[in-house]
């Protein structure tokens, strides 16, 4: 997945990050000719007007998340990948503490049921007896279980170079909800995907279909401001698509896709094509869908299902 690369540059009249290819900032939509590299201009920013202060770092209309934490700190995505982080440390507890073995969690394809346990989406033809539908919140709580070392650490650094973007320039409030729905719409295209007769459908996770959307919401802020940009962006984003669709990792693709549809959809509704404080409603969203991933985090440890897991991969270790 490619970030912002070393051609990020800062807005002279937000501060936003921007790409030097943009040509109009994505926050404020100022012409960006003037701008000058982002790590030159943050150096020459004093630290105490980059937290507040006008003109500086925080933007016009861009508030402090809770009143606090301004975008530009990144306090989304910073809680993001706690959350993702804690996830994935309980699935490796939960491996010691069985006496399981915890290279496979921590490699790749091993710890199924570590991943069942704290929230991966078997999809219809998993396992008998199992039905998605008996538990839709794992649509949730998948984006936050990870299969191995390198499979979370690709996600967070994608997420983090992504969201450098899109955060400050939609406001925490509003990438919040572009994160959470873009990750739920993902595996429910997943599972949609998963009903015809000749997909193979797994045991889903991982937060991919969430940095999907805020890849597609680039683009799709882009494209609200009218800034001709959004088409090389575009690009950019179905090339990374097909990229790891032809991989020959079994990822879940069409998470990927459902994600960045939704990403991209949901940055162009949410962008009002110029900074603003986010609405009532949407904070109160905002807030609901955090307190959701932090249930959806705790609802797998009561879950009915885990004899049936753990006579099903224990059947599969002899066969
Ligand atoms: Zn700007």
């Amino acid at each position: 997945m490619t970030g912002p690369g070393p051609s990020t540059v800062a807005c002279r009249n937000c501060g936003a990050l921007n790409e030097a290819g943009f040509g109009h900032c994505i926050r404020c939509n100022r012409p960006l000719g003037d701008a000058e590299p982002a790590d030159k201009a943050r150096r020459r920013v004093p630290a105490k007007r980059r937290r507040k202060g006008p003109g500086a770092l925080t933007g016009p209309g861009a508030e402090p998340f809770l009143g606090r934490f301004p975008a530009e700190q990144l306090p989304g995505v910073k809680l993001f990948i706690m959350l993702n982080a804690m996830v994935f440390a309980l699935q490796l507890m939960g491996a010691l503490t069985r006496g399981a073995d915890v290279g496979s969690v921590v490699g790749s394809s091993g710890g199924a049921y570590e991943a069942f346990l704290y929230g991966a989406m078997p999809k219809w033809r998993f396992m008998a007896g199992y039905s998605p539908l008996a538990e839709p919140w794992r649509m949730l709580s998948a984006c936050f279980v990870h299969y191995g070392i390198l499979h979370i650490g690709m996600n967070m650094y994608g997420l983090l170079q992504l969201s450098r973007l899109v955060e400050p320039a939609l406001g925490t409030v509003r990438y919040i909800i572009v994160y959470v729905v873009s990750g739920i719409l993902g595996y429910a295209t997943s599972l949609a995907w998963a009903l015809l007769p000749f997909v193979d459908g797994g045991m889903s996770g991982g937060a991919s279909g969430a940095v999907f959307g805020i890849f597609g919401a680039v683009a799709g802020l882009l494209w609200r401001q009218g800034n001709a940009a959004w088409k090389g962006y575009a690009l950019r984003i179905l090339g990374s698509f097909a990229l790891l669709a032809v991989l020959p990792f079994g990822l879940d693709n069409a998470a990927h896709f459902g994600g960045m549809v939704t990403g991209a959809l949901l940055g162009a509704a949410l962008s009002g094509g110029a900074p603003r404080p986010s609405t009532g409603w949407q904070r109160a969203l905002a807030y609901l869908l955090l307190l959701a991933c932090v249930a959806a985090i705790v609802a797998p440890r009561f879950s009915p299902y885990y004899p049936l897991m753990l006579e099903f991969i224990g059947r599969r270790a002899q066969s």
